[in-house]
């Protein structure tokens, strides 16, 4: 999913659960479970790490998904009464870690972290793997909508 998507959620999480380490908790695991569902992008995540092509494509793709979620979590902040600041800043923390763990091991390849990249794409191609992919388009549309719902849980 997209890290907008990731960090929406991961807020909702942190203001129905109340507590920031279940928030963290909570939302470090939602990042694995909704990016299960095909969202559109193991062709641009393919080419990047497997094919090796169209790099540009992906790095381009991954930095305006960062830089939107970043405007977008601050757009939440900055228009409602976030009464639990810290649950919803762990909320967010959690589920988007995932992806940042990811990126640091796509930046360093160290040993460390390539069981937690592993992990991270046996969730994440899951039913992609068994099933298809959908459209890129498709899927960032159903995520807009997803988004404007989740929105509304704040
Ligand atoms: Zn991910």
């Amino acid at each position: 999913m997209t890290l907008t998507t990731h960090a929406t959620l991961g807020a909702v999480i942190g203001h129905a659960v109340g507590n920031p380490v279940v928030a963290f908790v909570l939302g470090f695991i939602s990042h694995f479970m909704i990016d299960m569902i095909p969202h559109g992008d193991t062709g641009i995540s393919d080419n990047f790490r497997v094919h090796k092509t169209r790099q540009t494509q992906a790095v381009a793709y991954v930095a305006v998904d960062a830089i939107v979620a970043l405007l977008f979590v601050l757009l939440l902040a900055n228009t409602r009464d976030i009464d639990h600041v810290r649950t919803f800043t762990w909320g967010i923390i959690g589920s988007v870690l995932p992806d940042l763990i990811v990126g640091l091991y796509e930046v360093t390849k160290t040993p460390l972290l390539r069981w937690f990249n592993t992990m991270h794409f046996y969730f994440h191609d899951f039913f992609v793997k068994r099933r298809g992919e959908v459209p890129l388009y498709y899927a960032l549309l159903a995520q807009v909508v997803l988004i404007a719902y989740l929105q509304t849980k704040l």
